[in-house]
């Protein structure tokens, strides 16, 4: 699939592949460009490759250049502070870092995409680029480092032609999909690959305009948007918005959910406002490429308390269960975290497998995940590991013992906020502890609470 990826853009034409804001990039120009930076992306070297800054036209290019030109990426977010990016810069090896925003830092050749073509473009020198990983993406560690997931180039061809052929997706051309995903979170993966393959245009939205209700409903609006992919959360963001139904929205036709439970009072409330609009639930952890299983969720599944996140005939993976936990077995897991031998990979018949430390259980056909087995945890989307949150407070001059915990909504595995607790030997207060956290952890790492 993705030795096909030039030929899929340049027969793209001129339709819109990337819109952002008020800009955007066709197909055709996408080709252009992605052919070009390819090339300077192998003059530069074969290490991986760093792309630090927001959701942007240039983002998603470089994206496409690394697959291209066969260099690992490693997408990492705004709001990683400076200290972390560090550490994935030693934990990876990368040799470049393209970046979109203003970014100081040391030990690693630091460039804008205009500056890229620039200096390789007259240089005749190419290096022999072949690398196995098609991507890492850094996740919450329970060391207090981030941990890097890589995923090959096998893992993401056999995810692509899996979900393209996928029946729920039978008559998806030439479509318009919102993406809110940011390139950190694995959920993108399905908004660029699956619109690409698709021939759709991805009409994405930035950190600053996902904070603001009416600014995303108008995007959704004025773009006529009729697939969207997002996290459970997002859409009880927009659901608060009563004028958000099918009467104003008429050429919404799916809604793919995935990431974190899915509540069936929140599919009811969609269904009540979008009566015939297809809602989709899909599950996976970044360890086995994007999402494993999926399910079209029908009416007659809002009678019980919880919904299904799949089928196992058919999902992309082997799935089964093993004292209570989701195991995964196929040619989508991953083989092992970055420089970390870990226990939940392994192999039979030398295929990866991967124990999720997901509950779940299989029910005529379906499978249900019901909760974790470990401190990791799903809070507005971002999957946290509590251990993460507790290392580095002990790394906070003052701070002597730390425990973390999150807070669930009731009888739910729904996580309403996380909470801190530590034992301090100077006069340090919640304030500076959190702004101190501030500059080790993302945002969404800080507890409400200390
Ligand atoms: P991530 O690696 O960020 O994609 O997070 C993966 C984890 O999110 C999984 O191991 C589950 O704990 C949780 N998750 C993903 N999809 C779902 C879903 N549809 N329902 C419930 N939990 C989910």
């Amino acid at each position: 699939m993705l030795d096909k990826i030039l030929d899929v853009l340049k027969n793209g034409n001129n339709n819109i592949l990337y819109k952002i804001g008020n800009k955007e990039i066709t197909y055709i120009e996408a080709f252009n460009k992605v052919v070009l930076i390819a090339n300077n992306l192998k003059k530069q070297g074969n290490a991986p490759v760093i792309l630090y800054g927001h959701k942007s036209i240039n983002q998603f290019i470089s994206i496409l250049a690394c697959v291209v030109a066969k260099r690992c990426y490693i997408p990492i977010d705004l709001c990683t502070p400076p200290k972390r990016v560090k550490e994935i810069i030693e934990l990876s090896n990368a040799t470049l870092l393209i970046k979109n925003e203003n970014i100081n830092i040391e030990n690693i050749e630091v460039l804008t995409l205009d500056e890229l073509n620039n200096k390789y473009e007259n240089s005749k020198e190419s290096y022999d680029v072949n690398n196995n990983n098609a991507y890492i993406i850094f996740t919450s560690g329970s060391t207090g480092n981030p941990k890097g997931v890589p995923i090959s180039y096998d893992n993401l061809n056999n995810f692509i032609s899996w979900v393209i052929k996928l029946n729920e997706f039978n008559d998806c051309k030439y479509l318009k999909i919102l993406s809110e995903a940011s390139f950190s979170f694995d959920l993108s993966l399905m908004d660029i690959y699956f619109s690409i393959y698709t021939n759709s245009s991805i009409i994405a939205i930035d950190g600053d305009t996902k904070e603001n209700i009416n600014m995303t409903l108008e995007v959704i609006k004025n773009n006529k948007i009729e697939f969207l992919i997002m996290t459970p959360t997002f859409i009880k963001m927009l659901l608060i918005d009563y004028d958000f139904n099918s009467i104003n929205y008429e050429n919404i036709k799916y809604m793919f959910f995935c990431g974190e439970c899915l509540e069936v009072e929140t599919v009811k409330k969609i269904k009540e406002r979008f009566p015939n609009v297809k809602v989709i639930n899909a599950y996976g952890p970044t360890e086995a490429t994007c999402f494993v299983s999926l399910i079209d969720i029908s009416d007659d599944m809002l009678n019980n308390n919880v919904l299904p996140v799949g089928k196992i005939d058919g999902a992309a993976v082997d799935i089964y269960i093993a004292n209570n936990e989701i195991i995964l077995k196929g040619a989508s897991v991953f083989s092992g975290y970055l420089g970390n031998n870990s226990s939940n990979c392994f192999k039979i018949d030398n295929i990866n497998c991967y124990r999720t430390g997901d509950i779940g259980y299989i029910d005529n056909n379906y499978l249900y995940c019901s909760g974790r087995i470990d401190n990791q945890i799903k809070y507005q989307g971002y999957r946290i590991e509590l251990a993460d949150i507790e290392n580095n407070l002990l790394k906070i001059n003052g701070v002597t013992a730390a425990c973390v915990i999150a807070k669930y909504k009731e009888k739910s595995n729904i996580v309403r906020l996380i909470k801190a607790f530590v034992t301090v030997n100077n006069n340090i207060s919640e304030d500076d502890i959190k702004q101190e956290l501030d500059k080790i952890v993302p945002h969404y790492m800080i507890p409400k609470k200390i």
